[in-house]
């Protein structure tokens, strides 16, 4: 039986930047993932964006990936957040947080990228894929992991195992980890635009009767898009042809940027709220998706992901400097309760955002505004959107200072 410290199930973004940020502890690691990955395929108009808080762009300077990352990032100056129909409007600027950029766009092939050329090199590493885990038993002091991988059944140890196996995580199922799942009926929309007009670094949420729509300005002054529309409407949404398609995004989203001109291929995205009723258990600690699944209206699912992945790397490396047992409760259990509160803050706000701003009512149009005012002239209530979404509430762990482990 091959023997680990620490085997992560779930190569994706979340499990392996797990991976990364404990390379180099003298660990021995199991990275276990079911589809070999495509991020070898070209870059191309169509890639998938994913915004990055500035939080998340410090955990990758401490993993020290961030200058392979920089070429592929579009960073954002400047938040527009704008209800169509109401007068209500919502800045958010660097200048005001006297950071270099709010956020950054980075295509999703980009991470997966860098994130799979980091991985190959780490001493003490073994990568599974594709391979799956079929069953998990275990004992006082280790887990042991049944995994089919080239066609052969192969057992792991481990004293800790780690799901990233996403928002239906069967290792969290085959721990009898319930979870709390809400069907927003909402399909989100995913492609790429190119507008008249320079977008200028500048993101815009704009909220719609249909659902909220959301631009990120990307490389080539592209925007990538995030429409969300009511799941009975996504199917009719997908068969639009181009131009029909193209007058409805503008319809909704006005001619801030000009005319929207070439568009790119769709992807729907069904989406759901989940979170783990329990984040750890003895031998076992839930990362990113496989511990909360969120609406991605404010772009926060992989940044909260990467919070995850800091805080529990410096709880391990830590626990292994004072002679701990890194798979004992007692140590998973600081993680637990260090990502308890930025868990709640970001799942409340994005549920909270995803809820109101999906209801058309017109007497809740009239709160929006009115709320949508009132942040803009508070200060102190758009200080704390703003540290939500950079990803800066709470305590900060050493990765995301840009400090190593
Ligand atoms: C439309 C949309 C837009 C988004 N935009 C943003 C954004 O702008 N910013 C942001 O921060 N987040 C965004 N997100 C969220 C973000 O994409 C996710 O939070 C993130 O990808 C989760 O990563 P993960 O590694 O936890 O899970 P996943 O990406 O789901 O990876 C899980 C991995 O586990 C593997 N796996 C599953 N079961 C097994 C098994 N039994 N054995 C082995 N391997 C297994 C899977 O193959 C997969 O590779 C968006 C999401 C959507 C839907």
């Amino acid at each position: 039986m091959l023997q680990y410290d620490v085997i992560i199930t779930g190569g994706g973004m979340v499990g392996a930047s797990l991976a990364c940020a404990l390379s180099g502890q003298g660990l021995r690691i199991a990275l276990i993932e079911a589809i070999e990955s495509e991020t070898r395929s070209e870059a191309g108009y169509d890639d998938r964006a994913i915004a990055l808080s500035y939080g998340t762009r410090r955990i990758f300077d401490g993993l020290q990936l961030w200058n392979s990352l920089t070429s592929a990032a579009t960073p954002i100056h400047r938040i527009h957040v704008s209800d169509r129909g109401h007068f209500g409007m919502v800045r958010m600027d660097r200048a005001d947080e006297g950071l270099p950029a709010i956020g950054y766009v980075v295509p999703a092939r980009a991470i997966g990228q860098v994130l799979a050329d980091a991985i190959k090199g780490i001493e003490g590493l073994d990568i599974f894929c594709p391979a799956t885990v079929t069953e998990v038993k275990h004992t006082a002091a280790a887990v042991e992991v049944d995994m089919s991988h080239e066609g052969l059944m192969t057992t792991l140890s481990g004293r800790l195992i780690v799901a990233a196996d996403g928002a239906d995580s069967p290792l969290r199922g085959q721990f009898g980890i319930g979870s709390v799942v809400s069907d927003y009926q909402q399909t989100a929309i995913v492609t790429n635009i190119t507008p008249q007009l320079p977008h200028n670094n500048i993101a815009y949420e704009r909220f719609t009767a249909s659902g909220p729509l959301a631009l990120l300005p990307m490389s080539e002054q592209r925007c990538a898009v995030v429409w969300t529309v009511a799941s009975a409407q996504a199917e009719a949404v997908m068969a639009l042809d181009e131009s029909d398609f193209i007058a409805e995004l503008q319809s909704r989203f006005g001619y801030r940027l000009g005319r929207l001109e070439r568009v790119g291929r769709r992807q729907a995205w069904p989406l759901r709220l989940v979170r783990a009723k329990e984040s750890v258990r003895e031998r076992l600690a839930l990362i990113g998706n496989a511990v909360h699944t969120l609406h991605p209206i404010a772009g926060q699912g992989f940044n909260l992901g990467a919070r995850d992945v800091a805080v529990l790397a410096e709880v391990l490396v830590d626990a292994l400097k004072a002679g701990e047992d890194p798979g004992s409760l007692a140590v998973l259990q600081r993680y637990a309760d260090w990502q308890q509160r930025d868990h709640k803050n970001v799942t409340v706000f994005t549920d909270g955002l995803a809820r109101m701003f999906s209801l058309p009512l017109p007497a809740l149009g009239m709160a929006r505004s009115a709320g949508m005012l009132a942040f803009d002239l508070l200060p102190p209530a758009k200080r704390l959107l703003t540290r939500l979404t950079m990803g800066r509430s709470g305590r900060t762990p050493r990765l995301a200072r840009g400090l190593p482990l």
